[in-house]
């Protein structure tokens, strides 16, 4: 199977940066955003502080302004929580499950899941991050973990759902520590996930953007873009770099992520 989506590039900015640096940041973003818009989707999933700041300001460029995280709930006595409904106004997508919060905050797969609904049930997309651990993959065991996150997160929706879902495989090794998966190992797994999703409806299949993410940078992007089923990446530490988020994005268009692979092939 092969996809037929449209590339994106979604930078995790994680929890950086003053107000001055973000909005010079989300700036250049936009920009980049603006340049590409046809051929390339560009995101930033942002410190929830910023983003209905960010958000007014970019709000007629190209950019996909986006939260971290997201409450399960709607409203009550959650201190501290952001839910859905406050990020819906302001942002087109969330990441729910990423492994600093799985890790940090203890998050499992049911409550991923109920992040997961409450972003789609609001109206946002969900970008659903999965990925294995080191001692997981040297025990061979990682196709079978991250097929479990994904089914367990996402295995209830029907074509509605999927319309709304992206899904980031992360290797938990491969996050800000400047290793990353073989292309060969990254468009193996997307091609697993790609199947599971096919599973759940066959038709929505295609359209359901699997990027990679884990030390993506300038230099390796275009490894990762030219497999068949990775349609993009999800950026942190490169994405804070206004000049190597810009050369990651133009890779994706270059070596032809998603949609111009396809075209390509
Ligand atoms: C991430 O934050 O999701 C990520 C992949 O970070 P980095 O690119 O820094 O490894």
């Amino acid at each position: 199977m092969s996809s037929s989506t449209m590339p994106y590039v979604i930078g995790n900015w994680k929890m950086n940066l003053d107000v001055e640096s973000a909005m010079s940041l989300a700036e250049a973003s936009a920009e980049i955003a603006n340049e590409t818009a046809d051929d390339v989707g560009v995101g930033i999933a942002i410190p929830s502080l910023w983003i209905p700041l960010i958000s007014s300001e970019f709000f007629e460029t190209s950019l996909l302004v986006g939260a971290q995280d997201c409450s399960p709930h709607a409203a009550g006595a959650y201190t501290g929580d952001v839910s859905a409904p406050m990020l819906s106004p302001w942002c087109a997508f969330t990441l729910v499950g990423h492994s600093e919060r799985r890790q940090h905050h203890g998050e499992d797969d049911d409550l991923v899941r109920a992040k997961l609904d409450a972003v789609i049930e609001h109206d946002m997309a969900a970008l659903l991050c999965v990925g294995e651990t080191e001692a997981q993959r040297e025990a061979g065991n990682a196709l079978d973990v991250v097929g479990e996150q994904v089914l367990r997160a996402a295995g209830h929706l029907d074509s509605g759902g999927l319309r709304n879902l992206l899904v980031a495989y992360e290797p938990v090794w491969a996050i800000g520590t400047g290793q990353t998966a073989t292309p060969a190992d990254a468009q193996a797994m997307a091609a697993h996930i790609r199947g599971l999703i096919a599973g759940l409806d066959a038709g929505s299949a295609p359209e359901v953007p699997i990027l990679y993410g884990g030390s993506v940078k300038a230099a390796n992007a275009p490894d990762f873009f030219s497999e068949g089923d990775i349609d993009g990446a999800l950026v942190g530490g490169a994405s804070l770099d206004a000049d190597d988020f810009l050369e990651i994005v133009r890779a994706a268009r270059q070596t032809g992520a998603g949609l111009l692979a396809d075209d390509a092939r």
